[in-house]
């Protein structure tokens, strides 16, 4: 099944002027742009964790397939690419399938990974395949190029800073988690048209990803609540169970938004603002301050403590 496999791969995975050798031999080999520097990424992700092979994930959305698990695989990792506004090059690919339709399964993957790759312009170069009589686990790594002004950071907000994220946060439950699209254009765009001190894509929730930012540039961040875009899914949410969380609570915790956190110059930010270069909105949630921690502010009353919440792994 294997060779099966890789056959079908050749088919499949088109050549990249990039790879000198591609899929096929024991390790790949690609001209590297001479004299810059390179990101690299990794991610994997895990059925019954960060997706469930075969369940509806909405009584208003299809089951999901190998195809959606593929994309998603390879959109996270392209996410972390953006949160650094970094040009993707190259990944690789390993895949842990379960024994019962394992080549059906891979084949999935891959349909559902290579628009999106071609989409973003990176080259396949290979990976692994094994099979076990586990569930589906997935591995992607991508390499990455930085344009000019050098790689985004965590670590680069200073007190002063605005909050700029893109797009809209919760809900992703209902759908966006598998479908979203990467912010790397937006990201790439505004590194390279203004000043921005550092970033974060959200992965694993509003707060915690702010609240790690901040920590990582030795500063605090306070949050406007009134000022959160809050999704259209998470006021949905909210309404499925009466009683429970609020929206906003959903676009605070709920993680897999896949937008960026943007620390902005006050200056730059009025500009970015004003302009909105981009079909995604662009709004100034908050701003970074001295005092360490995470708070929460609304309307004219004094600033709270806000506890950052969203997906944590949990090991030991
Ligand atoms: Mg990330």
């Amino acid at each position: 099944v294997e060779s099966q496999f890789i056959a079908w791969l050749r088919e499949h995975v088109p050549p990249h002027p990039r790879l000198r050798l591609g899929i096929g031999d024991d390790a790949a080999v690609f001209r590297l742009p001479p004299q810059e520097e390179c990101v690299v990424t990794v991610d994997a992700l895990m059925d019954g964790i960060d997706f469930r092979l075969g369940a509806a994930a909405s009584c208003r959305f299809p089951p999901v397939t190998p195809q959606f698990v593929g994309r998603k695989a390879l959109a996270v990792n392209l996410s972390d690419l953006a949160a650094m506004a970094a040009r993707p090059l190259l990944g690789v690919v390993a895949l842990i399938l379960p024994k019962k339709d394992g080549l059906k399964i891979a084949q999935g993957l891959y349909e559902g990974m290579l628009p999106l790759a071609e989409k973003y312009d990176l080259a396949i170069a290979g990976g692994d395949t094994n099979s076990w009589e586990g569930p589906l686990a997935v591995s992607i790594t991508l390499l990455g190029q930085v344009a000019g002004r050098g790689p985004l950071r965590r670590s680069g907000a200073k007190p002063g800073d605005k909050i700029v994220a893109t797009g809209h946060f919760g809900g992703s439950l209902l759908g966006k988690h598998l479908q979203f699209e990467p912010r790397l254009q937006e990201a790439l765009y505004l590194n390279e048209h203004f000043r921005l001190h550092a970033g974060i894509d959200v992965s694993d929730g509003l707060s915690l990803d702010l609240s790690r930012l901040a920590e990582e540039s030795g500063c605090g961040a306070v949050l406007d609540l009134t000022a959160v875009p809050i999704a259209e899914e998470a006021e949905r949410l909210a309404e499925q169970s009466p009683g429970g969380r609020t929206p906003l609570d959903h676009a605070l915790s709920d993680g897999e938004d896949y937008e960026l956190l943007l620390a902005v110059p006050p200056e730059e930010a009025e500009k970015l603002l004003a302009e909105q270069p981009l079909e995604t909105p662009l709004s100034s949630i908050g701003e970074f301050i001295t005092e360490p921690g995470l708070w929460q502010r609304e309307g004219a009353a004094p600033r709270r403590p806000l506890e950052p919440r969203g997906w944590l792994h949990d090991f030991s």
